[in-house]
């Protein structure tokens, strides 16, 4: 790709492995408050249940049908009542300690060191997140990622989550980039692909589920990071 100069990235699942972070942060909970002696669940149907509840607030969050306030306060109680658990006394705490503790976990996604030390010198690097501030730059200052980058956004310093165009406005203003030599690379197609280039901006999808979605001609498709340095 030409004329690029700055590279934004999104953060989970994209750099910073929220996929397996968060599953390593809600085994040590599910052990700690010891769910399975105590309602007969074992992990994985307590994990399947939060996956899908947390995924469908997160596209309500995405949608803004669904404030920060409420995903926090409605993950772990509807993950419980979908299990058939009723007044799950700890849900709160087990909320506060799950934000708290999942950044601590440092898994990152294959091939990101290799990518970003290919890209550092080259590019100007960056992150723009859907993820909240605090949360954001506990990931990022507790790995590797800190030395890469320039720049930290986040949907809740935009004050608007991508794939709203002032989600990306408020990281390229923060950059200083201009967009035509801006690259966004992200995981997630709506918020990231159909976002950046309704913005005008480049943008590259990495696909490692393989996912299947109606492709945009100029949005090339990788599946592992690395992959990356054929465009760059
Ligand atoms: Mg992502």
């Amino acid at each position: 790709m030409e004329n690029i100069k700055h590279i934004f990235f999104d953060l989970d699942n994209t750099l910073w492995d929220y996929r397996k972070n968060a599953k390593l942060t809600l085994v040590n909970l599910f052990t700690e408050y010891d769910i399975e002696n105590t309602y007969g669940k074992i992990f994985n149907e307590f994990y399947e249940a939060y996956y899908l509840v947390n995924q469908e607030l997160w596209d309500g969050y995405r949608e803004k049908t669904v404030s920060k306030e409420e995903l926090h306060r409605r993950r772990f109680p509807e993950t419980f009542e979908k299990l058939g658990i009723q007044n799950f006394g700890f849900s709160a705490e087990m909320e506060f300690r799950f934000m708290n503790e999942v950044a601590d976990s440092q898994h990152l996604v294959e091939g990101t060191e290799e990518i970003l030390e290919y890209l550092k010198g080259k590019y100007e690097l960056h992150i723009l997140s859907n993820g909240f501030e605090e949360v954001t730059h506990k990931k990022i200052n507790g790995c590797i990622i800190k030395d890469y980058i320039s720049t930290i956004s986040t949907s809740e310093s935009a004050g608007i989550p991508k794939p709203d165009p002032k989600a990306f406005q408020t990281a390229v203003d923060k950059s200083g980039a201009k967009i035509s030599e801006s690259l966004y690379v992200g995981d997630d197609w709506i918020a990231d692909m159909v976002g950046a280039t309704r913005f005008g901006m480049k943008a590259i999808f990495f696909n490692p589920l393989f996912e299947n979605h109606l492709w945009i001609d100029e949005v090339p498709v990788i599946d592992k990071l690395v992959e990356l340095k054929n465009y760059l």
